[in-house]
């Protein structure tokens, strides 16, 4: 699988005449090589090139470490020790890959100013290229065992989900439930949180992404849950909004707008699709609704081995989707200072449709 991978890099590198492509510890290198890193305050850049041996400049302390590596790639090391530093390591490394007067790839999201500053140094001169574009043309579209990776992860989330849910009880603050889903993860199975949990009720509600704090859970309330784990290396990423006892009517009036706008998101995902065609049908029913001004983000994102990735589900888009391509579809609909409502899905694009990995209940449920 991962020589395969490699295989179709090399193509796509040539096709934009790419001669080198340089790793940092994260997503890119795991997806490529297997070999999973922490970004440290030691540099470690991986460089691949199809004319060359694979390449490592990083710390001696991780050698062992990247020679048990998953995948039988025979990379050529250029450690450093703490009290040499990585400057001869990485001349040593440039000089073998013959990076001078190249293309250069690097991860524009990733590389931090020390390695680009590392790499200037003793590189006088190469042209810059951004990586990403050409590894999201790898990534994007799953393979099988990645989908059932990520439906594995949504399954697990969804399970520790409700037994969080079911447990709530008015009084219980943001940040209890929290913790509660932090351990029902981790007690279900999963290695970590794809990112804090966003556990977030009444007028916090209309700040997407704020933070769990010691507010209650109050009746008449809604209460936003986002949340998502990590399961070898694949992320699930779910928001379900459950109301606090008796709902508000409008608050429950809108809810019923968002779950339109989801599943009109959902329904016009298909292969063949432009990406804002979904954001288009779901925003619609928003906007239809009278709520246009109060959905205040794009649709969705990719998913995969990382929470945000290509493909974006936003207007501008015309990328046209692909069977194994997985994203959210998450409306939502925020009315400062009262709350919100946003209800979010993983789904893959299939041969015939649009296939929601995502089955917990979508229709309004009380808590507490
Ligand atoms: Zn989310
Ligand atoms: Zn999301």
């Amino acid at each position: 699988m991962l020589a395969q991978r490699l295989e179709r890099l090399y193509r796509v590198m040539a096709d934009r005449r790419v001669d080198c492509l340089a790793l940092m510890p994260g997503a890119n290198l795991f997806y490529l090589t297997g070999l999973r890193f922490s970004l440290s305050e030691r540099p470690l850049v991986a460089f691949l090139a199809p004319d060359r041996p694979p390449t490592l400049a990083l710390p001696a302390l991780e050698v062992t470490k990247a020679q048990r590596g998953p995948f039988p790639l025979v990379w050529q090391f250029f450690p450093y020790t703490d009290e040499e530093g990585p400057t001869v390591a990485f001349r040593r490394a440039a000089q073998a890959l013959g990076i001078e007067g190249r293309r250069l790839a690097v991860e524009y999201l990733t590389m931090r100013v020390t390695e680009l500053a590392l790499l200037q140094q003793v590189v006088p001169h190469f042209d810059l290229v951004e990586a990403e574009p050409l590894l999201s043309t790898l990534r994007m579209t799953k393979e099988p065992e990645e989908v059932d990776r990520m439906r594995q992860a949504v399954r697990l989330t969804e399970a520790a989900l409700q037994r969080v849910v079911d447990s709530l009880q008015p009084g219980m603050t943001e940040r209890e439930v929290a913790n509660r889903l932090w351990r029902a993860f981790l007690e279900e199975g999963a290695e970590g949180l794809a990112f804090e949990p966003l556990v977030l009720t009444g007028p916090n509600g209309a700040l997407p992404h704020a933070l769990p704090g010691g507010h209650p859970l109050r009746p008449g309330d809604m209460l936003i849950v986002d949340c998502g784990i990590v399961l070898d290396g694949y992320i699930s990423d779910i928001t379900r909004t459950f109301a606090v006892g008796e709902p508000d009517p409008e608050m429950a009036q809108i809810y019923q707008v968002v779950q339109r706008a989801n599943e009109a998101g959902r329904a016009a995902a298909g292969p063949g699709v432009p990406a804002q065609e979904v954001d288009r049908a779901a925003r619609r029913v928003i906007e239809e609704a009278g709520y246009g001004d109060f959905f205040i983000h794009r649709t969705g994102h990719g998913i995969g081995l990382e929470v945000h990735e290509p493909p974006y589900i936003v207007e501008g888009n015309g990328l046209v989707l692909q069977p194994g391509m997985t994203f959210t579809v998450e409306p939502g609909i925020y009315l400062p200072g009262r709350g919100g409502v946003r209800i979010e899905d993983d789904v893959v694009i299939t041969e015939a449709g649009c296939e929601s990995l995502t089955t917990f209940p979508r229709d309004l449920r009380r808590v507490g």
